[in-house]
């Protein structure tokens, strides 16, 4: 048989990737191996060694499994007794291809251009190779028939890199067109920000670490076309997915949640990574996050269970029940900052009830929003029934436009008024977790170094990126100087630096454009008679660094005080007594939650009773509970999350009247 020469194949970058992950099965998991495209499309989407990262749909999967069988690399198999059709490579045969040759290339083909010591790690569950030699002469093996060939060396690098011939380099698809909300202005209404052209999203989104600057992984973005398919199969897949028994769901959520755990180390790392959350920071959310996937479970079942209201009688009395039906397909846009509180609060509630879910990560969490998404999966539930969506704003517009039944949305007051202003139109069901600014007020009878403890923690654990952060303190002029000397000896104290370490308290910013923001807010004040205490700028070095900062002498009027600032600053100001902080409190748009420290449990609780918010906290702020409604008012939002409210966001009651006839 003659060897076939490169210039004769030439594959799409999805035949690569479908084509990667066929010889990858085949080689390291061969008892798993042929491929159902259901197990395939998991393998395409795997977060872990592969590169761009993917979320291809069951069309996009099936479209290049036909492409390779016409380029005879592929072949379906259907073994006796077996209903599923399976997939599989013919690469050995149709390429001539001994198994050196042939790991280097799958591995070129998943992960793109790399250099012979990433090769030589990477290759390792396929074949090993004596030494770097060995392998380069592989690669020389593939070079020779035009299989492979080596880049440049780029300045300061050590090594050149390899990359294959095979997959065609023209990426010449037009980019997705944008898709923004139309929203009309309300007359008198705060205009909504539409009026810059929406920018072409781009087919890759670079995901960043923004503790340093580095590139960590391109990640290919969701297309509109991708999105309207995945929303078919998202409805298709419902009425088998809500026909099913509760309990079958809720083990595959149990699963789900088990795994998270082993998996929580490495977890927590790619989320530090993309987010900057100091790793503390991010175990404890994973941590936490276990006990409200567990919570649900537990929960989910009973809350939804059909209720008999009045017993059908003899005396003509009518029989009246509810049941509680799934809303159908649930679209859940996230926020980056609790990557996991904020999409599990939604994704899991949702699918217990029966509902199917379209995930779109924040741009900013993406590696952690597809691990999530491909845990899911490896825990049995089926892969239209729980899907993600990547990309920006363009393609969270596009997915609220989309066939669904549902949204829900965290992110910022702004963008949450486009979505609420598109689902009205459509009468769609909206659940909206918006921005806050919440408010603290220290009473003159607390030990001031406890409550600086607490209230420096409210506002600047997770970098002060917290929806519920303490952005505003009042405190009581009885203990105003001894308040502010014990806060910023807290925050002057905090250890700021490399996420990855254990010890560090505040890392980077998840955000570039949040540097600007609070130099902005900081400034305003200063210029309007704020005085800094410390912290107040940058810090000069890769990424997005902020110092802790401390600013006394603040109004109510100050940008720093009525706009949230998402960030590790705390803007101190006096107040009289209680009716003058309740006043000061309450003036604001935002309604999340409201935090005051006494040692009076009764004071507290008048004081919190005349704030109009969703969270009350008497000296402890900064929390949530699965236990308990989540539901910011005003400009935080509408509609409720965990608890059992939360479960019933998810679901609509059906009304039965029975009566046998006479
Ligand atoms: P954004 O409003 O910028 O974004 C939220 C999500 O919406 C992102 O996934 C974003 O995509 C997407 N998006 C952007 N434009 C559109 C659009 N036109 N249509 C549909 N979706 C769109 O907020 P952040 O991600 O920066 O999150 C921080 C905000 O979230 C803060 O205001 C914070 O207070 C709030 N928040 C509220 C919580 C609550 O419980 N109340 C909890 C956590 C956060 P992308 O960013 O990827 O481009």
């Amino acid at each position: 048989m003659n060897e076939v020469a490169s210039n004769e194949i030439e594959l799409t970058t999805e035949e690569a990737r479908v084509l990667g992950c066929l010889m990858e099965k085949s080689a390291t998991t061969p008892d798993n191996y042929p491929l159902s495209v259901n197990a395939l499309m998991t393998a395409c989407n795997q977060t872990t060694n592969r590169d761009p990262v993917v979320s291809y749909d069951e069309a996009t999967v099936e479209h290049a499994l036909e492409s390779l069988r016409a380029k005879a690399l592929g072949r379906r198999v259907m073994a006796t007794g077996q209903r599923v059709v399976k997939h599989r490579h013919v690469v050995e045969e149709a390429l001539q291809l001994h198994v050196p040759e042939f790991a280097i290339l799958g591995v070129l083909l998943l992960r793109g251009p790399q250099t012979p010591g990433e090769l030589k790690q990477r290759t390792e569950r396929w074949h090993t190779f004596r030494s770097l030699d060995d392998l380069e002469a592989t690669l020389q093996r593939l070079a020779d028939r035009g299989f492979a060939r080596q880049l440049e060396r780029r300045p300061g690098q050590k090594e050149a890199r390899w990359m294959t011939l095979i997959v065609s380099t023209d990426e010449t698809a037009p980019p997705a067109e944008p898709v923004d909300a139309q929203v009309e202005e309300t007359p008198g209404a705060e205009p909504i920000p539409t009026a810059e052209p929406a920018p072409r999203e781009e087919r890759s989104l670079s995901v960043r670490n923004p503790a340093t600057g580095a590139m960590l992984r391109d990640v290919a973005v969701t297309e509109e076309r991708e999105i309207a398919q995945k929303t078919d199969r998202a409805r298709r897949a419902h009425r088998a997915w809500a026909g099913r028994p509760y309990e079958e769901r809720a083990e595959l959520l149990r699963r789900f949640a088990t795994m998270l755990d082993a998996e929580a180390e490495e977890c927590a790392r790619l989320t530090t990574g993309e987010v900057g959350k100091p790793i503390r920071q991010s175990r404890n959310e994973i941590k936490a996050v276990h006990e409200r996937i567990m919570w649900n479970v537990a929960r989910v079942g009973e809350v939804i269970a059909p209720r008999v209201v009045t017993q059908a009688a003899g005396d003509g009395t009518v029989g009246e029940r509810i049941s509680y039906e799934p809303v159908g397909v649930v679209a859940h846009i996230s926020a980056w900052n609790y990557p996991y509180f904020v999409a599990l609060n939604s994704i899991v509630p949702a699918l217990l009830a029966g509902n199917t879910v379209l995930y779109k990560p924040s741009e900013h969490a993406t590696l952690t929003g597809l691990r999530l998404v491909d845990l899911l999966h490896r825990a049995g539930v089926p892969v239209d029934v729980v899907q993600a969506v990547v990309g920006g704003g363009a393609a969270g517009s596009a997915l609220v436009d989309a066939d669904i039944d549902m949204v829900c949305f965290t992110g910022s007051h702004a963008t949450g008024r486009k979505v609420a202003t598109t689902a009205a139109d459509r009468l769609l069901r909206a659940q909206l977790e918006l921005g806050g600014k919440d408010a603290a007020y220290v009473c003159e009878d607390v030990d001031v170094e406890s409550a600086a403890f607490a209230v420096a923690e409210g506002a600047c654990y997770n970098g002060g990126q917290s929806c519920c952060a303490l952005e505003r303190v009042y405190v009581h002029d009885a203990n105003f100087a001894r308040f502010v000397d014990a806060l910023v000896q807290v925050v002057e104290a905090y250890r700021v630096g490399d996420p990855d370490d254990d010890a560090t308290d505040i890392g980077p910013l998840a955000r570039a454009a949040q540097l600007d923001v609070l130099e902005s807010q900081i400034g305003d004040a200063i210029a309007k008679g704020a005085r800094l205490l410390c912290g107040g700028e940058r810090i000069a070095r890769e990424g997005n660094w902020f110092e802790p900062t401390v600013l006394v002498d603040v109004d109510d009027r100050m940008a720093i005080m009525r706009e949230e600032s998402f960030g590790p600053v705390v803007p101190v100001a006096r107040v009289r007594n209680d009716d003058d902080a309740v006043g000061r409190m309450d003036d604001t748009e935002f309604g999340l939650g409201a935090a005051v420290f006494t040692n009076d449990r009764s004071r507290a609780e008048k004081i919190l009773t005349r704030l109009d918010v969703g969270n009350a906290y008497w000296n402890t702020s900064d929390r949530s509970s699965v236990r308990l409604p989540w539901a910011g008012r005003r400009h935080s939002g509408n509609g409720v999350s965990m608890s059992e409210a939360g479960i019933r966001t998810f679901v609509r009651e059906k009304s039965w009247h029975e009566q046998p006839l006479r």
